[in-house]
Parts: structure tokens; sequence; C-alpha cells
């Protein structure tokens, strides 16, 4: 059986472990075997008809008073309590910040290796791995020992596609929980609450680097992306100048990205950022020096001063959307 971690955020389901799902669906149908997802938190009940459209068969439920908020250390006992129970060969989560941290600690549970960031999976006796080391720059293969195999998958190696034919039945359980299990539990802060698109789902993406200057500076790239629905991502260097804050920031220690565009202004594109923006497809470059690194990367750039080229495309997008 292929075991799939399912995140979500109350009740909503994360759209990389929907990728993550489709990923072990496919994997299940190589092996032959059952495709199965564990859902931590009360609200996971509900997101069970739609696993099933998944392909998923049975989506285990762990429901527990202190599962509400993502509690890493607690949903990887429920995840060795389930794998152990159902006999999994595989279990797979998205390679997220939280689907990595809660196969670490699944890991150190069960004394077994965990590969993380996979692009490809062949199960087998060691489970064949490729890996996305270095934030991409480096392609690792390797053998992976131990049952069940314990991995990660980087986001975007698959689209999140509905197929198969699961049932999606629910089978709730109450996780055995050690002391000590429930010591961290992380809590959305308020500030951080933000309507509108999410970063890892934006189809337009309007990313500012060094370049833009301040975080006064962000005013027009903001701006932008309202006009085209989309939303803001940032450097690095611009999280930690704090002009906004690091949920913003795309690259390998930040969000990955897929959006159709990405439009990276005042960004040199350093390997670290473009780890996680190089699945766009189509990047429009605005920078001042022709011959930075992120020009390798853009479909159509203009070498300009981000502070007068954005109001003047501003200013044409209006005019497209007025007609
Ligand atoms: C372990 C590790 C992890 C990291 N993770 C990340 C990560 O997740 N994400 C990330 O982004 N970085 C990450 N970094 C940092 C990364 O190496 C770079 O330092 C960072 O991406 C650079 O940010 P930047 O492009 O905004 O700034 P810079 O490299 O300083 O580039 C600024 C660019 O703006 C251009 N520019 C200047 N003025 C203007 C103007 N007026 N108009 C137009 N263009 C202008 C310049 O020509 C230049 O190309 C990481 C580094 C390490 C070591």
């Amino acid at each position: 059986m292929v075991l799939v971690l399912v995140d979500h955020d109350h009740g909503v389901l994360d759209e990389l472990s929907l990728q993550a799902v489709t990923y072990g669906r496919e994997l299940a149908a190589a092996t032959g075997e059952q495709l199965d997802a564990l859902v931590v938190g009360a609200d996971g009940s509900g997101v069970a008809g739609a696993l099933g459209e998944h392909g998923v068969a049975t989506v285990h439920v762990a429901a527990h008073d202190g599962l509400t908020d993502y509690a890493p250390v607690a949903a990887a006992r429920a995840a060795s309590e389930v794998a152990a129970r159902t006999g999994a060969s595989v279990v797979l989560a998205a390679g997220t910040p939280r689907g990595n941290e809660v196969m670490a600690h699944l890991g150190a549970i069960t004394d077994l290796p965990v590969a993380a960031d996979c692009v490809s999976v062949a199960p087998g006796s060691p489970t064949q791995v490729v890996r996305a080391r270095w934030g991409g720059s480096l392609i690792e293969e390797a053998n992976l020992h131990g049952s069940p195999a314990l991995v990660t998958l980087v986001p975007h190696t698959v689209a999140a596609e509905p197929g198969g034919s699961g049932a999606g039945d629910l089978a709730q359980f109450t996780p055995e929980l050690a002391d000590g299990d429930l010591l961290v539990i992380a809590r959305p802060a308020a500030a951080e609450e933000k309507a509108g698109v999410s970063l890892a789902d934006a189809k337009v993406i309007v990313s500012g680097g060094r370049g833009v200057g301040s975080a006064e500076g962000f005013a027009p790239l903001e701006e932008l992306a309202e006009l085209l629905g989309g939303t803001i991502g940032c450097s690095r260097v611009v999280t930690g100048n704090g002009w906004r804050p690091h949920t913003e920031q795309v690259g390998q220690t930040g969000t990955k990205v897929a959006p159709d565009l990405y439009i990276a202004c005042g960004i040199s594109g350093a390997t670290q950022h473009i780890a996680g923006c190089r699945n766009a497809k189509t990047m429009i470059v605005i920078n001042t020096d022709p011959e930075a690194a992120i020009m390798g990367y853009a479909d159509y750039a203009v070498i300009g001063d981000v502070s007068k080229v954005l109001p003047a495309i501003i200013e044409e997008a209006k005019k497209a959307k007025a007609g």
C-alpha cells in the first residue's frame, strides 16, 4: 500500500499534497497496490470525498484535540501508526517545509532513512530515488533501504489531477500519542493571515529583489499584481531587510512556485532564488544589468530601472484592461 500524508489548512486541501497524491496514485498503479491517505486533524474528515476523486481508497483521519493545528511530532506519530497497521510499502509527502519536517520525525520514530525532495521514486528493494539537491542544481540518484520507503516529492514534479476509482472511505482513529508529542504546535499568527491568492498556487507573481530599493518601492509591484490578478513574491534580501514578510520569499528556503507568469523586478538570479521559480512558464525580467544571471532564464527582458519601467507597464495593463 502507498500511503500519502496529506496536509490541509483547517479542511482546505494543500495543492502540493494533492500533487503527492497524484504521484502516489501512479506509484500504486505501477506496483498494483492500494492508495491510502492520512489526514491529521478533526477537520480532515471533510476532505475525504475530494481525496476519493483523486484515487484514494481509504482516508485515515487522525482525530485528536491536540491536532487541530500543525503538530509535527504528533502527525508523524499518527503516520507511524497507520503505516504499521496497513503495512505500507511507501510513505510519501509533499516536499514542503511541513511535509519534510513530518517525514523527518517519522524517520526518527521508525528508525528508517528518509529521502527528501525526490523527483522520481521506483519502489523496490532497495527503492531507487532521484533527488534534487542544492535547490535543484544537483540531481542525485540514490538507493533507499528499509521498508516502508519514506520519501517526499519536490513541489510541481507533477500536476495535481483527479483520477482513479478510489472510494475515499473514511477510517477515523485516535492516535496514541507519547509524552512530548504535543510539545510543538504551530498556530498561525494573525498578522500572517492574508486575503487573496496564495503564493504557491498563484498564476501570476510580481516578484521584487534588492533592486526595488525599499519597502515603499513595492507599491507599484502590488498595483501590477492586483491588475493581473496575481500576488507578490520576493527574494531573500528583501525579507532579510524586513521589506516584506518571509511568507512571500521565493526560493530554496522560501516557497517553490510554478506560475504561468513570473515578473522578476530587480532580482539578480542567484541559484537559491531560481530554485524556487525555475518552473515558471513565462519569465519577464526587469533589471538594470544586462549581464545579471537571471537574464539566462528570461523569456522577455527589459533592461532598465524598475521604478521607471513598472509605471509604464502598469499604464499599458490598465489600458488593456479598459479594453
Ligand atoms: C543557504 C541559502 C539559502 C538561500 N535561500 C534563498 C531563497 O530562498 N530565496 C532567495 O531569493 N535567495 C536566497 N538566498 C540568497 C541568495 O543567494 C541571494 O543573495 C539573493 O537571492 C539575492 O537577492 P536579490 O536578487 O534581491 O539581490 P541582489 O543579488 O543584490 O540583486 C539585485 C539585482 O537588482 C538589480 N537592480 C539594482 N537596482 C535596480 C533598479 N533600480 N532597477 C532594476 N534592477 C535593479 C541589480 O542589477 C541586481 O541584479 C539564499 C542563500 C543561501 C546561502
